[in-house]
């Protein structure tokens, strides 16, 4: 079994519901006959993803995730890297430091290191452009990426190489999405996950940040059993996330299948009813969702 729990679903600017990063637990028993899955991975770590874990932690179905009163980070042994917006990697320096001083061996400078995931394109800027500053100073010496995680860089160009499994059935195929656009459609590294069950050809779809582009997806959407789309609610000429009315033009099936997630604060407002009545609804938070059974 393949679960997804949110552990936020809201945009980047959201105070109500964390930011978007998702957990993601393989059982080869299921929750109800094991204490804790047999692998972990978080898709992005963002800002508020530690305050999150903090609160899941406390969960009773979570409880794998308490260590005395702190959050277990061992637990969690991936994270996968869609994209260097604060939303999706501000947790990173707390995890790996956490890694460090409260659960690896200290003294020798050895952290728990869990593994990294992302593309090279990703990879090559993550630690220079966003984590050395908090990350390279330890007593005695200068740390690298490599201190703290073990780093698996996938190749979006080559299809052997851009994906990876969770035991040995659940495949994550990284694919280019449409976020920031420089210059040109994907000239700004960003990816989705689509989810394949190889033991039963059945798929679930994550959009990760996107402008909309369904074209280019529109068969991975089609044929999952569950996808879970980005969705900006308040109307904006050019945005770089996908708005609702732009959702609202997917074929019935695809939108009955579908579920919303990095949504702004106001999505209870009344102004969106048409989203419970037209989607899957909107993604909740600590939630566990089966992506397969
Ligand atoms: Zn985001
Ligand atoms: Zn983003």
């Amino acid at each position: 079994m393949l679960t997804l729990t949110f552990l936020g679903v809201g945009g980047a600017f959201a105070k109500r519901n964390f930011q978007s990063n998702a957990l993601l637990e393989a059982w080869s028993q299921g929750p109800d006959k094991q204490e804790s899955p047999d692998d972990t991975l978080l898709i992005d770590f963002g800002t508020t993803g530690p305050i999150s874990l903090h609160q899941l932690r406390t969960h009773p179905e979570f409880a794998y995730l308490d260590a005395n009163g702190i959050v277990n980070y061992p637990a969690i042994r991936r994270v996968l890297v869609t994209h260097p917006h604060a939303d999706h990697i501000g947790g990173l320096e707390e995890l790996a430091l956490a890694n460090m001083f409260l659960f690896g061996e200290r003294d020798a400078g050895r952290a728990f290191k869990p593994q990294l995931i992302s593309t090279s394109s990703i990879m090559v800027n993550l630690w220079d452009h966003s984590l050395k500053g908090g990350l390279s100073g330890m007593p005695g010496r200068y740390a690298l990426l490599q201190d703290y995680f073990f780093i698996l860089s996938l190749r979006e160009s080559d299809p052997e190489r851009n994906s990876f499994q969770m035991l040995k059935r659940y495949e994550f195929a990284l694919f280019p999405t449409n976020h920031i656009a420089i210059q040109h459609k994907y000239d700004w590294p960003s990816y989705g996950v689509n989810i394949t069950d190889t033991k039963t050809g059945e798929s679930a779809f994550y959009s990760g940040d996107t402008r909309f582009d369904y074209p280019v997806y529109s068969q991975m959407m089609g044929s999952a059993r569950i996808n879970f789309h980005e969705a900006q609610l308040i109307e904006q000429p050019d945005p770089v996330h996908t708005l609702l009315s732009q959702l609202r033009t997917l074929p019935a099936d695809v939108k009955k299948k579908t579920w919303l997630y990095h949504y702004g604060d106001d999505w209870d407002s009344g102004a969106y009813k048409a989203v419970d009545e037209e989607f899957a609804g909107f993604a909740r938070q600590h939630e566990r969702y089966v992506l397969f059974d």
